[in-house]
């Protein structure tokens, strides 16, 4: 027997066990082991039945996703469904952990499913820009229906057990000894003389659809509305489609097909590489196992404001429980009325119950005494970004905390080492730095200062993760990454309007490229006063964004930014005084204006970005361009399927960005043009950044 894969026998049952630590994956050995196992079983008199199942704590994560790109080693996954399937013996899936993706698609080549209660299923595929490619496509929808197949296919989240047998994906769940409740179901099948219908030949679920296919083509238009030209989400309701009006075995070679070609287009690759980038970020040089996080019990949120609202909330709904503190009783009112109201949106959608909002606000109070948050393990300062502001806060927080207290800062640009000097414990403070809405957006950046203990990071780590963030770890500089990154496009956007594009021109050039908002209508959204306010405290100017403000056009806050929102503030429209104001600075300026592609706005904005990621891992800032696009991806919502900015650029050509980047330099002077040496190295010797850095992968 494959070393992967044990069998056993218990009295007239075959038991077969996945044994391929940490997940149980599908590998070769594993799918070879049960083959085998199943031929085994099926030539033993003895065995009436078989239970499929997983060793240590789970039943099994699915494919193995590193033989991806590779060559396909037969037998491939289909092979296993069909020997499963096609056993003259019953076969029940004995789920425990999760069954994700070829886990639970072979378990649908199984006759039964039965699962532990605390079990987890699904067909993850899309976030890798797949669809299931083992018959889950086909199989859920004969087991479920198609319009519920759709509903765990498209959006590839996990449903708990419990779920899963009321839509009857499962057909039991079992009590406290999953094997032995698993044995007596395959036994009931044996025993029951016929064997159970295999999924392949059950068409009744599929009925209703194919006589009307109009309420399931609804409901997948509505799923897949916020696809955002991703196109696995469009492919797996085309693949379930097929269910209705393809026979069996032509719609898996077809669900085959579709698989292989998505595996191999752009955007499966950049989710695929985001999927490792987001788990090499946790990888953090003197952060290792052996560094114990601090407890946290319990934190508090210095400022109620847009950031410290937020913040709370997000603690709160990770369990957290969170004192706020304010600097009168009117701001912790107007605070805690926000984050009300927040909640009560959330149970009027359906996304949180009653109670669930009850528990959560039931772990806030608040205060404006420092004494009363003396005893917290953690408190994250949300004031107004002033450093004379920040020092007197961090001068009081030294004052009153328990020792070993981690003190963080949100700031947004300031000098976290120069925070940490005004305490005596430069060692407890670090920033951690949450993007707004700070309880919907997934990025944490936490920064490291000179001084942070690395104890300090990986309690910053442990709890962005128990609170559903994605953490990266930055080090100090104007900015972090994501800030330092957006501001290097900021002079250009200006230029643009000047030279002759229009708000919505580089707006459309934005979404045409993937993102959801274009920099003019995020600017809208955010409040152009607060750019302005920076400027004026940096000594610096933008000719259009500075007259808007001066003319009192804030953005949506006041109904008019660089769009007009008669029609409510989701449907800004060009506003010919804005259109007047851009000529008349232009003339002013002496620039003359002419017409601009939608690939010069992107080579004049994007291509910034880049050149200064290069430079911030030049400068150490990030460890590795992967964190980077991570820190894009969740923070800024860089499209998916590029898969951040880096990766991207790589995709792209490094050597042709480096040149449009010396063309732009050459033309305008602008220093953002200026290439790094990191990506003039990289593109001279055709080496990935990574690996110009001198880090662990081959040549690009
Ligand atoms: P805000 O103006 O909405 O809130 C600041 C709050 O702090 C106010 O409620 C104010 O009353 C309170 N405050 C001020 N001084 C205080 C003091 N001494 N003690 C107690 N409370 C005090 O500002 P914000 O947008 O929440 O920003 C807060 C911080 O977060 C800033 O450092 C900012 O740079 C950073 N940040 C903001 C964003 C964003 O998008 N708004 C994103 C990331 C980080």
């Amino acid at each position: 027997m494959a070393g992967d894969v044990n069998y056993t026998v218990d009295g007239n049952v075959a038991v077969v066990t996945i044994n391929n630590p940490p997940v149980n994956a599908f590998g070769f050995d594993v799918r070879h082991g049960v083959i085998e196992a199943m031929n085994r079983a099926e030539a033993d008199p003895a065995v009436t039945c078989v239970v499929l199942t997983g060793g240590g704590r789970t039943f099994s994560g699915g494919a193995d996703i590193t033989e991806f790109g590779k060559t396909p080693r037969e037998p491939s996954l289909p092979d296993v469904n069909t020997r499963c399937e096609t056993m003259s013996k019953p076969v029940v899936a004995a789920i425990h952990g999760f069954a994700f993706g070829g886990g639970l698609e072979v378990s649908l080549s199984c006759h039964g499913r039965i699962a532990s209660a605390d079990a987890k299923l699904a067909l993850p595929e899309v976030k890798l820009g797949l669809i299931p490619g083992a018959g889950g496509t086909q199989r859920l929808p004969r087991l479920i229906g198609p319009e519920a197949a759709l509903d765990v296919i498209v959006p590839g989240n996990p449903v708990g057990a419990k779920k899963a047998l009321e839509v009857d994906i499962l057909d039991r769940v079992a009590g406290d000894d999953l094997l032995a409740d698993a044995k007596a179901f395959a036994l009931e099948l044996a025993a029951a003389g016929e064997m159970p219908k295999a999924l392949r030949d059950r068409e009744d679920k599929l009925e209703a659809a194919r006589r009307d296919p109009s309420a399931l083509d609804a409901h997948a238009a509505n799923l897949t509305k916020k696809a955002r030209g991703l196109e696995a989400p469009l492919a797996c309701v085309r693949a379930v489609r097929m269910a209705l009006d393809t026979p069996f075995d032509e719609a898996l070679a077809k669900e085959r097909e579709m698989f292989i070609e998505l595996m191999n287009g752009e955007q499966s690759k950049a989710q695929r590489h985001l999927f490792f980038a987001e788990r090499e970020a946790n990888k953090v040089p003197g952060i290792d196992r052996d560094v114990k996080p601090r407890k946290v019990s319990k934190a508090a949120v210095i400022g109620a404001g847009t950031m410290g609202g937020g913040i709370a909330m997000a603690l709160a709904n990770g369990g957290v429980p969170v004192t706020i503190l304010e600097m009168n009783q009117e701001a912790i009112d107007r605070g805690m009325a926000v984050i009300q109201r927040n909640y009560d949106t959330s149970v009027k959608r359906g996304s949180i119950s009653a109670e669930e909002r009850d528990r959560r606000l039931g772990r806030l109070s608040t205060t404006t005494n420092y004494d009363d948050i003396a005893d917290a393990d953690l408190v994250i300062e949300a004031v107004f970004e002033e450093m004379s502001v920040k020092k007197v806060v961090f001068g009081k927080l030294d004052e009153v905390m328990k020792p070993g207290a981690i003190l963080a800062s949100n700031t947004s640009y300031l000098d976290v080492d120069a925070i940490a000097q005004m305490t005596k414990r430069p060692s407890d403070v670090l920033g951690m730095h949450f993007f707004s809405p700070a309880n919907v957006m997934k990025l944490l950046e936490i920064v490291r200062g000179k001084e942070t203990a690395p104890d300090v990071i990986a309690t910053a780590l442990a709890l962005g993760k128990q609170i559903g963030k994605v953490p990266v770890v930055v080090g100090v500089c104007h900015g972090f990454v994501g800030n330092r990154m957006l501001s290097s496009r900021s002079a250009e956007n200006e230029s643009l309007l000047l030279e002759g594009a229009s708000p919505s021109d580089v707006d459309k050039a934005f979404l045409d490229f993937g993102f959801s908002m274009g920099p003019f209508a995020m600017g809208d959204l955010a409040g152009l006063d607060i750019g302005w306010r920076t400027r004026k405290s940096l000594g610096e100017t933008a000719a259009i964004g500075d007259a808007l403000c001066e003319a009192g056009r804030y953005g949506q806050k006041t109904g008019k930014g660089f769009y007009s929102y008669e029609d409510g503030p989701r449907d800004g429209k060009p506003d010919p005084w804005v259109d007047a104001l851009i000529e008349e600075k232009a003339k002013e300026l002496g620039v003359n204006r002419r017409s601009i592609s939608a690939d010069e706005i992107i080579e004049r904005t994007i291509y910034p970005m880049i050149n200064e990621g290069a430079r911030i891992l030049e400068e150490g800032i990030a460890l590795r361009p992967s964190d980077i696009d991570i820190v894009w991806i969740n923070g800024y919502a860089f499209p998916i399927g590029k898969g951040g900015p880096m990766f991207w650029a790589e995709q792209a050509g490094l050597a042709h960005i480096v040149e449009r980047l010396e063309y732009w330099h050459g033309k305008t002077g602008n220093p953002v043009f200026e290439p790094a040496e990191l990506l003039r190295k990289a593109a001279k010797t055709g080496l990935s950044l990574a690996s110009a850095m001198g880090g662990k992968d081959e040549v690009a």
